[in-house]
C-alpha cells in the first residue's frame, strides 16, 4: 500500500478525520472531567466551611454576654484566640471545639456591629478586605491568594446583635490542584493526540487494508484477462498475417487459415462467455431459473456428453449413483451441468492415459454430493487452495497445452456457491485428485412433481 499514492491520500485523509473526530471527543471528555473534578472539590470545600461555621455559630452563640465583648468562655473554647489589644502569641492549639480550625489554612476573625476586628484565630491573610453584607465570599489578597469566608451575624444571649464572626480557609491548594489538572490537560491532550494520530494512522491502513488487497486483485484480474484475450488476437493476426504473404492463396491454405481463425476465435469466445459468467456472478446480476433439477440425470447426461473425451485421453470414466431415490437440488440446470462437466473435463485432462475418473453420486444427510475422483498427477497441498482463484493454473507451461485459462474452478465454485453449496478439494501428487460438490438437497412429494 506504500507505493500507491490514491490509497495512501485516502489513508491519509482517514486517519485525519479519525484524529480530528477523536481529538474533539477528547478534548470534550477532558473539559467534561476538569468540570466535574472542580465543582466536585469546589462542593466538599464549601460544604466543611459551611457545617465548620454552623457548628461553631450554635456553640459560640450561647457564650457571648455583651455586644463587642468575648467573654472567657468564648476563649475558653477557642485556644489560641488573639484578642486585639492583648498581648497573645496567636497559636492555633489542638484542643479547639473543631480540629478542622487548627489547619494553616483556616481562620476565623469576630467583628463587632461597626466591622472593627475584635479577635482573631489563625492566620488570617493580610490585606484581606472585610465584606459583611455577603454570607459567602471569595476573596482574593493583593498578593493573589483566593480565600472563600463565611460572615455570620452574631447574637448575644440576650438576642441583641453582638457583632459578625468571620471563618474562612485558603483556596490555595484548590486553586493549585485546578491549575494543576489544567497542566496536565494541556500537556496531556498533545500527547494523547500524538498517539491519536498514530493509532488513527494504523487503524485508517487496517481499515484500507481489505479494499487494497480487492482492488489489487481486480488489477491482477484485469492483466491475466487481457494477457488471456491477446493470446488468440495475437494467434489470429500471425494466422492473417502469414496468409497475407502467402500469394497467390490455394483452396487448401484458404481452408486451414479460416479453420485456425476459427478456433481461436471459439478460443476467444469461451474465455469472454467465462469472463462474462464470472463478473455476473461476483455481482449477483446473472439471470437464472432455479427449478429442481434431478441429480441422477444430470450426473448421467453430463458423462455421457464427456465419454467423447474419455476415448480420447485413453482414462476409462465411470459412474457410481450410490443413491436409490432420485436426489433433487434447486437451481439452474446448465450451471449445475457446467460446474460437473468443469470437473470431470479437468479429471480427465489431468489422468494420465490408462487412469481412471469415478463420478460418485451419494446423500449425506441433507446435502447431495457429487464427486470426481481421479488417478491422475495430483495437486501439491500448498496450491489446493489457489486452483479456485480465477486465472491460477498449477503449473502454466504445464496446462497451457490443455487451453484452459485457469477460469474452469473460480467458476465451478462460484456456481457452487450461488447454488448454497460447498466445492472442496483433497489431493495427493502422483496418487490421484478427489473434488467434492456438496449441495443442499430439496423435498417434496411425488405428487407434487406431476404434471
Ligand atoms: P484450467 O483451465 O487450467 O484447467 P482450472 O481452474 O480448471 O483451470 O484448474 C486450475 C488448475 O488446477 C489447473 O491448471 C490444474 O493445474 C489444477 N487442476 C484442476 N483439476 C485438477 C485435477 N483433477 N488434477 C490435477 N490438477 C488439477
Amino acid at each position: 500500500m506504500h507505493d500507491n499514492k490514491p490509497f495512501n491520500q485516502s489513508r491519509r485523509r482517514l486517519a485525519g478525520s479519525y484524529a480530528a473526530v477523536m481529538g474533539i471527543i477528547l478534548s470534550l471528555c477532558g473539559v467534561t472531567a476538569y468540570q466535574m473534578l472542580a465543582y466536585a472539590h469546589w462542593q466538599a470545600i464549601t460544604q466543611e466551611l459551611k457545617s465548620v461555621s454552623g457548628t461553631l455559630h450554635d456553640n459560640l452563640e450561647s457564650k457571648l454576654m455583651q455586644p463587642g465583648q468575648l467573654s472567657a468562655a468564648v476563649e475558653q473554647a477557642l485556644p489560641g484566640l488573639c484578642i486585639i489589644g492583648k498581648n497573645c502569641t496567636n497559636q492555633p492549639s489542638d484542643r479547639h471545639i473543631l480540629g478542622i480550625v487548627r489547619q494553616g489554612d483556616y481562620y476565623i476573625r469576630f467583628l463587632d456591629q461597626s466591622g472593627r476586628v475584635v479577635a482573631v484565630l489563625g492566620q488570617p491573610p493580610k490585606g484581606l478586605p472585610i465584606y459583611l453584607q455577603q454570607e459567602q465570599q471569595t476573596l482574593k489578597t493583593q498578593t493573589g491568594t483566593r480565600y472563600h469566608q463565611i460572615s455570620l451575624l452574631l447574637k448575644a444571649t440576650d438576642r441583641s446583635p453582638w457583632g459578625y464572626m468571620q471563618i474562612g480557609r485558603s483556596l490555595k491548594e484548590y486553586d493549585d490542584h485546578l491549575a494543576l489538572l489544567k497542566l496536565l490537560g494541556l500537556l496531556g491532550l498533545p500527547i494523547a493526540m500524538l498517539l491519536v494520530g498514530a493509532a488513527s494512522w494504523g487503524l485508517a491502513g487496517l481499515a484500507m487494508q481489505p479494499i487494497y488487497q480487492s482492488y489489487k486483485q481486480m488489477q491482477q484480474f484485469t492483466a491475466d484477462a487481457a494477457h488471456e484475450l491477446r493470446t488468440p488476437v495475437a494467434a489470429i493476426r500471425a494466422i492473417v498475417e502469414a496468409t497475407r504473404d502467402s500469394n497467390p492463396l490455394t483452396e487448401q491454405e484458404a481452408q486451414a487459415t479460416l479453420a485456425g481463425i476459427e478456433r481461436q476465435n471459439t478460443r476467444l469466445a469461451h474465455l469472454i462467455q467465462d469472463l462474462l459468467l464470472l463478473s455476473r456472478m461476483e455481482q449477483n446480476t446473472l439471470t437464472t431459473t432455479q427449478h429442481p433439477c434431478c441429480l441422477n440425470e444430470l450426473v448421467e447426461d453430463v458423462v455421457e456428453s464427456l465419454s467423447v473425451l474419455e476415448i480420447a485421453a485413453h482414462v476409462k470414466l465411470l459412474t457410481q449413483i450410490q443413491v436409490f431415490e432420485p436426489l433433487y437440488v434447486m437451481g439452474d440446470e446448465n450451471q449445475l451441468c457446467r460446474l460437473v462437466s468443469n470437473l470431470i473435463t479437468n479429471a480427465l485432462q489431468y489422468t494420465p492415459a490408462n487412469g481412471k475418473v469415478t463420478v460418485i453420486l451419494e446423500r449425506a444427510d441433507q446435502y447431495a454430493r457429487i464427486s470426481v475422483q481421479d488417478t491422475g498427477i495430483g495437486i501439491a497441498p500448498e496450491e489446493q487452495s489457489r486452483i479456485f482463484e480465477r486465472f491460477y493454473r498449477v503449473n502454466s507451461d504445464r496446462s497451457r497445452h490443455t487451453g484452459g485459462a485457469g477460469l474452469g474452478l473460480a467458476i465451478a465454485r462460484a456456481i457452487a456457491q450461488a447454488h448454497h453449496g460447498t466445492l472442496s478439494v483433497s489431493s495427493e501428487l502422483d496418487q490421484g485428485s478427489l473434488f467434492t460438490l456438496a449441495l443442499p438437497l430439496i423435498f417434496f412429494s411425488l405428487e407434487t412433481l406431476k404434471p
